[in-house]
């Protein structure tokens, strides 16, 4: 893998930086513990992976995409990041993303744009299109992403890979640089349904450092998928949610869908309808919390404790030198979202924009909890388009946002969601992918359906 990313990443972009010292170190350990007769540590012990630069590494760089954490050794390992490691799992390096996980395309990262390895042209999805576009070039076979909005399914979809966003605090956020914290999920990013299973197993699990850790037992994923590969989806009911379709779906995309809808007929699958009318509301309520708590999560970039510094030369009072440094270090994209985060949460407007995106939370979330009465789990496009051109949406805000669309509502509920390759459309030859969504701690469910379907 590591001759891989040599070979190929210069075209791709994917990796921001490569630890071949640290990969090679840990598969050596792998060695050494097989011939002393040790168990594996885990089943994934020696099978090499590519983490997302957004999630930290003990004295390895972690830039999140942003000149503003350009050369930050972190002093400690997050939780995955230490379970990977306890795993016997050799970290290759850190994937390329757009900066603080804010973008569908991976354009905003301050050290240019990943490539989608289908068609170089074209963007990965992001914000974590490196980490899949890592495992589409079969650079590394497993990656970790994270999904605030979408961001581990949406480039999973653009690059026919498998993306999980595991149920809300299912995986630990401690060491997971925060965006917007009620939405943020580390999850598996793979090939396949089994191999995103095992990869689950060995991140998910409650973590006394993170205070939104669900304490219940991780569902039995790896067993779930594992049932469904024999292909029986008799008794399973699946619904097709009704909102997500029509305007501004491309028709190779919704045409792929139809033909997944109908594999999971033949697969025994009874299919209904659901109709979830809040979740048109989904997209305008999430771009009012998600920058909210950006705003607030990225006040500690303050130049002081860590970070780029600019203005520290004795002219400038620390104040300055805290606008300086923020100007200087933040991209337009992280600009913009902290510009509408501190106006939605301003004393005068609170009300009408947070409180009023909140109550749209809870009207999704209860969609959800109707719709999951009648079906066991949910199905829909991942995203409305196939991959998109680079340069294509960067200047049109509201284009880009699009491309969550469908992945958002679960983020909102927290709900657990995922991603799976379904063909390439018709009209334009790229990666498509079926969304397939299930309760909150019953992530098995979609694993199962997910593999059976594959
Ligand atoms: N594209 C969405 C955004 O820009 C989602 C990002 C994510 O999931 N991190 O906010």
């Amino acid at each position: 893998h590591l001759d891989r990313i040599t070979k190929v990443d210069d075209q791709l972009n994917a990796f921001l930086h490569v630890d071949a010292e640290g990969a090679l170190a840990a598969a050596a350990k792998v060695d050494a513990d097989v011939a002393a007769g040790k168990p594996l540590a885990s089943p994934l012990a020696g099978v090499p992976l590519a983490l997302k630069d957004v999630m930290t590494t003990e004295g390895v760089p972690t830039t999140c995409g942003s000149k503003t954490l350009e050369g930050w050794l972190p002093p400690y390992d997050a939780t995955v990041t230490r379970k990977l490691r306890e795993a016997g799992v050799p970290i290759l390096g850190k994937t390329n993303m757009d900066e603080f996980a804010m973008g569908s395309s991976t354009e905003n990262s301050a050290y240019g744009p990943t490539r989608n390895p289908w068609d170089t042209s074209r963007i990965p999805g992001g914000s974590g299109g490196g980490s899949s576009a890592a495992i589409a070039s079969f650079e590394a076979p497993l990656a970790i992403g994270t999904d605030t909005g979408g961001s581990i399914r949406q480039p999973g979809a653009v690059t026919g890979t498998v993306g999980v966003k595991p149920t809300y605090g299912g995986v630990s956020r401690y060491g997971l640089v925060a965006f917007s914290s009620s939405l943020d999920q580390a999850g598996p990013c793979a090939r396949t349904v089994l191999d995103a299973a095992l990869l689950h197993e060995v991140i998910a699990g409650h973590d006394p450092m993170d205070s939104t850790s669900i304490n219940a037992p991780v569902p039995s994923v790896v067993e779930a998928a594992k049932q469904g590969a024999n292909g029986d989806l008799t008794g399973v009911k699946v619904g097709v949610v009704t909102e997500f379709s029509g305007e501004g779906y491309q028709q190779g995309v919704l045409d792929s869908f139809q033909a997944a809808v109908e594999q999971l007929r033949n697969l025994g699958a009874e299919v209904v309808e659901i109709s979830c009318p809040s979740f048109r509301y989904a997209l305008p309520a999430y771009y009012l919390i998600a920058p909210s708590e950006c705003s607030s999560n990225l006040a500690r970039f303050d130049a002081m404790r860590y970070g780029l510094r600019v203005g520290d030369d004795g002219d400038h009072s620390a104040e300055e030198v805290m606008s300086m440094s923020r100007e200087a270090g933040f991209g337009a994209e992280v600009k913009r979202r902290i510009m509408i985060g501190t106006y939605a949460l301003s004393s005068g407007y609170y009300d009408a924009y947070y409180g009023s995106a909140q109550q749209v939370r809870t009207l999704i979330t209860r969609d959800f909890a109707a719709a999951y009465e009648q079906v066991d789990v949910l199905v829909s496009p991942t995203t409305p388009t196939t991959a998109f051109k680079i340069g294509e949406r960067v200047d049109d805000p509201m284009a880009m946002y699009l491309a969550d669309l469908c992945t958002i509502p679960a983020n909102l509920a927290g709900n657990a969601a995922m991603s799976v390759p379904s063909g390439l459309a018709a009209d334009d030859g790229l990666p498509v992918g079926l969304q397939i969504m299930a309760p909150a701690l019953a992530d098995d469910r979609m694993y199962r359906v997910a593999a059976a379907y594959e």
